[in-house]
Parts: C-alpha cells; sequence; structure tokens
C-alpha cells in the first residue's frame, strides 16, 4: 500500500513496477533455491477404481520460500519457462521424483506408479527423450511405472514435432497423459492426433456433476469419448463423497482429489497409504 502525498489514497494494485520487480527478484530466488535444494516434491496418491486402492501418484512441485512463504508452482513454472530455468527445474523434478518412488517400491516391495508434469518447453528440447531414457536408467524406474502429464497449451504450434517425441517415449512404454482436459480449445483433436494413453478431466468438469444434471451429462459423454478410442480415464479435483460415488457408476479408471488426500511430502506417504492398502 502507497500513500501518494496528503489526500492522495492508495494504490492497492501492485504497480507494473512491482509486478515486473517480483518475477525477477523470484526468477533469481528460484535459481538459487534449485542450487540449495530448497525445493521439494509433494505426491498427491491415485486411487484405482478397478483395484479398489492406490495405485501411484502425480508429483507436484512445492517452494516455500525463505522470505515470502509459500509460492504456487503456477507462478513459479511461468517465471521459470520464461528463462531457461525451466529445463533445469525440470530435470530436478522428473529426476527427484522417478527416484524417489523408485527407492520407496524397493523397500516396500509395491509397484505404485509416478505422474510427473511436463512443461511444454521441457518436451520439446531437443534431449528430453534422451534425459528421461537416462533418468529410467539411473533410478531403475520401470519405465511403465512412469506416465507424462503433458498439457496441450502451446503444443499447436509444434504438433509433428510433439508427436514424434511422445511416439518415442511410448515405444519405451513410458505413459502419456493428456492433463487438464476440456480446458483448452481443440482437445478432441489433440485425443485423436497424439499418442497418448491417459486423459485428465479437469476438476472445473467435475466441481458441479453432484449438482448439475447437464455437468453430469457432459462428464459422461466426455469419458465414454476417451473411453471409446481406448484410453485411460483419471478424474481430477474428486472432493467429496457424492462426487465419488457418481462417477464410480462411470468407466473411469482413476480418482484424484482432496476427497482421498492433498498431496502430501514424501515423510507422510506411508501414513497416507495405509488408508488403502
Ligand atoms: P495440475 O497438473 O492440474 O495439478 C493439479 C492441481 O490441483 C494441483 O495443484 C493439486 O494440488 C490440485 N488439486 C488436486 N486435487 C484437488 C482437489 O480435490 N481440489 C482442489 N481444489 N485442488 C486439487 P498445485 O500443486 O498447486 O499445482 C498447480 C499446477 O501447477 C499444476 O496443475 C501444474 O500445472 C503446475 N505444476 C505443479 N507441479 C508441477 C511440476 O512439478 N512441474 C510442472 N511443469 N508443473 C507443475
Ligand atoms: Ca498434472
Ligand atoms: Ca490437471
Ligand atoms: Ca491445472
Amino acid at each position: 500500500v502507497k500513500m501518494n502525498g496528503k489526500n492522495n489514497f492508495m494504490v492497492f494494485n501492485p504497480s507494473m513496477n512491482e509486478i515486473i520487480q517480483r518475477k525477477a527478484s523470484l526468477q533469481q530466488d528460484l535459481k538459487q533455491a534449485l542450487k540449495n535444494k530448497q525445493l521439494e516434491i509433494y505426491y498427491q496418491p491415485k486411487f484405482d477404481l478397478a483395484s479398489n486402492r492406490y495405485d501411484g501418484f502425480e508429483a507436484l512441485v512445492r517452494w516455500n520460500h525463505d522470505e515470502r512463504g509459500f509460492i504456487p508452482p503456477l507462478e513459479f513454472i511461468r517465471i521459470a519457462e520464461e528463462s531457461n530455468l525451466i529445463i533445469e527445474l525440470g530435470d530436478w523434478i522428473l529426476e527427484e521424483s522417478c527416484r524417489f518412488i523408485s527407492n520407496y517400491n524397493l523397500s516396500h516391495q509395491s509397484s505404485y506408479s509416478i505422474a510427473v508434469n511436463i512443461s511444454t518447453f521441457q518436451l520439446l528440447n531437443d534431449d528430453f527423450e534422451e534425459k528421461v531414457t537416462n533418468v529410467l536408467e539411473e533410478t531403475g524406474l520401470d519405465p511403465c511405472l512412469l506416465e507424462l502429464e503433458i498439457t496441450e497449451t502451446m503444443l499447436m504450434n509444434s504438433m509433428s514435432i510433439a508427436y514424434e517425441k511422445l511416439k518415442f517415449l511410448r515405444e519405451k512404454n513410458i505413459s502419456i497423459a493428456l492433463d487438464d482436459f476440456g480446458t483448452g480449445y481443440s482437445s478432441l483433436t489433440y485425443l485423436k492426433s497424439l499418442p497418448i494413453t491417459t486423459v485428465k478431466l479437469d476438476k472445473s468438469f467435475i466441481d458441479d456433476i453432484a449438482t448439475d444434471k447437464l455437468s453430469l451429462k457432459i462428464v459422461e459423454n466426455v469419458i465414454q469419448i476417451a473411453k471409446n478410442i481406448g484410453l485411460k480415464i483419471v478424474v481430477e479435483g474428486v472432493e467429496t463423497i457424492d462426487q465419488l460415488e457418481i462417477l464410480k457408476d462411470l468407466p473411469c479408471n482413476k480418482i484424484q482429489g482432496y476427497y482421498f488426500s492433498k498431496p502430501v511430502s514424501k515423510l507422510n506417504l506411508t501414513e497416507v497409504l495405509s488408508e488403502y492398502p
């Protein structure tokens, strides 16, 4: 809040200048945080309806800034994407989460899968496929336990490159999920034209299914289309038992959301898993 002299009132909105400064300073700090290992991965379980248990997790990056506190991932991911930092950050997230889940599976004799969010910049980077292959080798994670979550944002200009890259990764037995499905513009085209295995239905689709017939109809139809073309369906953002009961009757595969668990630190994972062993 700024006072502009005697009678002039406060400026509530951060000025353009402040926004630019916050960005620049966060970008500097993010570089340091990455170096000093101040970032952390949280894991959110995915509930598998067929087996009635958790069978994997989504890795979600967290940054608790020294002075500013929690910075939302969407904010610092975007900042990282505006510089080359997204590559370094993305590499770290991929390696850290693959290593963690591989070790966890070894020590618990389990076979949980791990889904890692991949920025379009990362995917389109020249040596992305090579990096993924290397991480799998180094961590010993079975490729069929790795799923890469991509979004259609910005893919449209590079469809043929993306296609080739995803095809290569599919041939290695890595799963590919189209994230935030339903929030973009030409989603149905992507379902058909990219070598994906899974769609993740966005939370905005799910919010009203228990209270609004039309919302439910839309979800039923989208799930049917995805199923008809042979894709697995993960439903995101499920928060209530009513939503869960409705979804159980639909042919979707996995449920993810606060109803089951928020994303948790690796230290709390075993506790979360004990509910649906
Ligand atoms: P996303 O990939 O769609 O991730 C799902 C987001 O929804 C996560 O927010 C998760 O905490 C939240 N969520 C899950 N279940 C529920 C629910 O039942 N209710 C509500 N209200 N929210 C739920 P988060 O962790 O804040 O991440 C936001 C976005 O930031 C992600 O959306 C993704 O686009 C990006 N992001 C997060 N981590 C990473 C990462 O490691 N790499 C990349 N490239 N992007 C990431
Ligand atoms: Ca995701
Ligand atoms: Ca999503
Ligand atoms: Ca999202």
